[in-house]
């Protein structure tokens, strides 16, 4: 063992891909102190997902660079399929307002987002970030972990976090096991800067050709990305090649006179997850614990997800405000929607991934019989149904609203933290020790102003006026009234506090 080196933090964070970092971010926000190693000394400079939805945009607006992320985002509206012959097949509806105050879909380039977080994390003072640092193993004791790294010495944490990607040697030492889900294909991804500006209509295009599955589909303002199956029996040396990209995109009037070639590189699209994700002070997130095909464009927003969900759970554990068996919800909240993601991608993948024609024929004719005149919605992922919510209360698990105060945001208002929103301007929950209590975990009442309406056309519809909402977005319940809103709020520390409630009854 080598001696004890200067890395030592309250959460180590091994990998600094976007979930590494966002987690970073949103812990250093916190005050927790946060120490980053990731192996490699420069950053990842190749994009790979392309696609962020609502809900991640929020995210990373509580991370602190919503300003800056609206400058790199292109919001998308309409994806569409259609076969060989050009016929539609199925369109996804993008359009309109969405719950979170960000676009429904957005398309960015990765590394550019990921500059935007190592800036935010690299200016929190209780966070440090050390590139050029690779994690070999790890030891779990009574009070935390030792982290062995090949060039820095030992590193000690209370916790550990993995976000060290799909061959997460975290995942390995803790020895937490994959499930794979048996599907997998190799495609051919292509990243082009254009030199002149075109419209693409629709901005996303599945062609569902048996001859050549292929997406194309923006890669953020200024990028294109076109994705192109591998097909039975075809070498995989062959389809690497920069020559064949070119080929592939010549049909798209893209060559080398109009368009530079970011990169191209075969990918595998797998289906794994990991079945549990913690192993005493040690968590896995992002593609450590999950690994979706991206057809879905799922995959680092599942990521983000998790260190939203993580994040304010280890800071309170951490500074003894909630018990450690909090981390224990972690899992259980975020498995099943991470389920529910793969399931949609390797249906959408079951789809698309058809090189025979007959087959594909029998696709078509089914598909187009039942395109409508609007576009389809985006399925909903599952809100969160065990974990840390009230059990019984209205809409508990779901994920609310970002209201819009004299044309701002909520969160860049007032903050993201634990938040009891109101459509009452009066009443005060009767409970002042509940409320300091709620003070202390970082939480606020927010009253909405008479002329807010996303919030409180929301609350409407549901038949509520209080909304308690956790600080990664889910609602902890909703109360039609100030008493029931305290009621919440005293069942809510009941179970952060992990000691007896004091009321008699409901809860097992
Ligand atoms: C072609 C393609 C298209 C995609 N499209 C989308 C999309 O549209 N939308 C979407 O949401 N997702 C998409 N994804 C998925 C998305 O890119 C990943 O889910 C995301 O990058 C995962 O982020 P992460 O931080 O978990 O892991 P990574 O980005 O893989 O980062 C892990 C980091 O850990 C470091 N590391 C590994 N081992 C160690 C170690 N032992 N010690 C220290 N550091 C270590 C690595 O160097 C790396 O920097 C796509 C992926 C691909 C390949």
């Amino acid at each position: 063992m080598t001696g004890r080196s200067d890395l030592d933090a309250e959460v180590a964070i091994v990998g600094y891909g976007p979930v590494g970092a966002a987690l970073a971010v949103l812990l250093g926000q916190l005050g927790r102190s946060v120490v980053v190693v990731e192996k490699w000394p420069e950053p990842y400079p190749l994009p790979r997902a392309v696609h962020f939805d609502h809900e991640v945009g929020r995210i990373l607006q509580a991370c602190g660079i919503g300003s800056q992320l609206r400058e790199i985002i292109e919001p998308a509206d309409i994806y569409e399929w259609r076969n060989a012959a050009g016929v539609t097949l199925l369109r996804f509806g993008r359009v309109g307002d969405s719950p979170s105050g960000w676009p429904l879909s957005s398309m960015f380039n990765q590394p550019t987002l990921e500059g935007l977080l190592d800036e935010r994390a690299r200016a929190l003072p209780t966070v440090e970030v050390h590139r050029g640092v690779e994690v070999d193993g790890l030891e779990v004791d009574g009070s935390g972990v030792t982290l062995r790294t090949a060039h820095r010495g030992d590193l000690r944490a209370r916790y550990v976090v993995g976000c060290d990607g799909a061959n997460s040697t975290v995942r390995g030492a803790a020895g937490l096991a994959l499930r794979d889900l048996g599907f997998f294909y190799d495609w051919l991804v292509v990243d082009v800067i254009l030199d002149d500006a075109r419209v693409f209509d629709p901005m996303n295009l599945q062609v569902c050709d048996p001859a050549r599955p292929t997406t194309v589909v923006s890669g953020g303002p200024g990028r294109r990305r076109w994705e192109f199956m591998r097909l039975p029996g075809e070498p995989l040396e062959l389809l690497n090649e920069e020559r064949r990209a070119w080929e592939l995109l010549a049909p798209w009037d893209v060559h080398p006179a109009n368009a530079r070639l970011e990169r191209h590189a075969v990918y595998t699209f797998r289906a794994r997850y990991a079945e549990r994700w913690r192993a005493g002070p040690v968590l896995l997130a992002g593609d450590a614990a999950h690994l979706t095909p991206p057809f879905a464009g799922q995959g680092m927003c599942a990521g983000l997800r998790d260190a939203a969900n993580l994040a304010w759970k280890l800071d309170l554990v951490v500074s003894g405000r909630a018990p450690d068996s909090l981390l224990d919800t972690y899992e259980r909240e975020r498995l099943p929607s991470v389920r529910a993601s793969i399931d949609f991608a390797i249906e959408l993948g079951k789809v698309i991934c058809v090189p025979d024609s007959e087959e594909a024929a029998a696709r078509d004719e089914a598909m187009a019989a039942t395109v409508g005149p609007e576009p389809s919605d985006v399925p909903a992922l599952p809100g969160i149904g065990q974990g840390l919510v009230h059990p019984t209360a209205a809409h508990a698990g779901e994920l609310f609203v970002q209201p819009t105060v004299d044309g701002r945001l909520l969160d860049d208002v007032g903050g993201v933290g634990w938040r009891l929103v109101t459509v009452d301007t009066e009443a005060d929950v009767p409970d002042p020790a509940a409320l300091e209590w709620f003070a202390a975990i970082g939480g606020r009442v927010l009253r909405l102003p008479p002329d807010e309406r996303v919030g409180r056309g929301w609350l409407a519809r549901h038949g509520a006026n209080w909304a308690l909402q956790r600080p990664d977005f889910y609602l902890y319940g909703t109360a039609a009234g100030a008493d029931a809103a305290a009621e919440l709020l005293t069942d809510l520390r009941w179970r952060l506090s992990a000691v007896p409630r004091p009321l008699q009854g409901a809860h097992p």
